[in-house]
């Protein structure tokens, strides 16, 4: 039998995901699993129960739905099991995750409508308001709250009064804010909101899950565009069949979860984690400013405590992927830019991350500036 030691982490993930997980949630993967018995489905029951409880105090209206695969999966899993073939979806795009539901759409054929606004920008409720009047046929709207390609938080609460007040489905992508920041998905309004295990509950990567209104749920029998992504066919099994996944499920992945669930309520709650996100991301950016840096959005009030982009330095001998494999080798991982023509870099706030690994990388990001004559304080 092979034996192993437990290899110690050699970099800090500063990313959206996936990111540092603490050594008790790996360590919840150190071994098999079975599915089959009521052990292991009490345990997917209570982990949809608290999901529902972390969403919302209205618990009784809604409930939770777990998906294998990514984020993304998820999203394509709504977006092709709610939106009726006969109905429109207006999707609102800042960014390249609000772009990728369009691409979802288009490629299931679903009809669509995009509100595009700058990545640089956000899309006010005025501008849904207006569209939502224009097109009265759009029946389905979506919007991504935290915009990870830059960091921008959308005004999704504002955006969401409007939106039901013209009667329509309600979806909100809130993979890398959910549990990162308060979020009530029934104060809200909210219809079908989407995140996933490796975001804000700081667990590790394998599927996510979708809060849904019971009500609005309950409308989609029969419209999935797919078999394996059909939201309502998954939610039926797992109700009916207290808590069974219609095919395998991510067992490690799963009971990782749920020990990131038990350390988030060990640290406060949302609220709590909250407090750490923002208070990491302030000591970011007010010491990469100090440093020369420059923010990509400006507007502070726009910014989620999740991740923040910098722009490159003008400097002339800039190279990202220097700067990349230099902290790296100080112990931090950063995350390439993802902004249309701006050149850009982003450096998260959420895992196992606290603010002195923010004053540790903030050493190292001098360090590093100053051996490559990349101190853009004097660019
Ligand atoms: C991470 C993320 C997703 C999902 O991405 P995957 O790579 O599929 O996990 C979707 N939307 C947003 C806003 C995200 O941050």
């Amino acid at each position: 039998m092979a034996t192993l030691d437990l290899p110690t982490n050699p970099y800090l993930l500063l990313t959206p995901g996936p990111l540092s997980t603490s050594a008790t949630v790996k360590a919840a993967m150190r071994r098999d699993w079975c599915t089959w018995d009521a052990e292991y489905n009490n345990l997917i029951q209570d982990i949809r129960t608290r999901l529902v409880a972390l969403a919302t105090s209205k618990i009784t209206d809604y409930t939770a739905v777990l998906m294998q695969g990514s984020g993304s999966f998820s999203v394509e899993s709504v977006l092709g099991s709610v939106v009726p073939h006969s109905g429109r979806l207006l999707i609102i795009a800042n960014g390249a995750y609000g772009e990728r539901m369009v691409q979802m759409a288009t490629r299931m054929q679903i009809a669509i409508s995009v509100l595009r606004v700058s990545e640089l920008d956000r899309p006010t409720p005025e501008l849904v308001a207006e569209r939502l009047l224009q097109e009265s046929d759009i029946t389905h709207v979506a919007c991504v709250h935290c915009e990870t390609t830059t960091g921008m938080l959308n005004p999704v609460q504002e955006i969401g009064s409007v939106v039901k007040d013209a009667g329509k489905i309600w979806i909100v992508d809130a993979m890398s804010s959910f549990a990162g920041l308060p979020i009530d998905v029934a104060n809200w309004d909210i219809d079908f909101l989407i995140s996933s295990a490796n975001k804000c509950i700081q667990g590790v990567p394998g599927f996510g899950f979708v809060i849904a209104k019971r009500t609005a749920l309950l409308e989609c029998a029969g419209i999935a565009r797919s078999v394996s992504l059909d939201l309502f066919d998954q939610w039926q099994t797992m109700e009916q069949q207290n808590g069974k996944w219609r095919f395998t499920s991510p067992t490690h992945v799963v009971h990782a979860f749920y020990q990131a669930m038990l350390e988030l309520e060990q640290e406060g709650g949302i609220a709590a984690r909250h407090t750490r996100y923002q208070e990491n991301q302030h000591l970011l950016v007010d010491g990469m400013l100090a440093l020369g840096f420059k923010l990509v959005v400006e507007n502070l009030a726009w910014h989620s405590p999740i991740i923040t982009t910098f722009r490159y330095p003008e400097i002339e001998n800039f190279s990202f992927s220097h700067l990349y494999e230099q902290l790296k080798t100080h112990g931090f991982v950063i995350y390439p830019g993802k902004v249309t023509d701006l050149d850009c870099f982003r450096i998260g706030n959420i895992g196992e991350v606290y603010a002195a690994d923010i004053e540790r990388l903030l050493v190292a990001m001098k360090k590093v500036c100053l051996e490559f004559k990349m101190d853009p304080v004097s660019a």
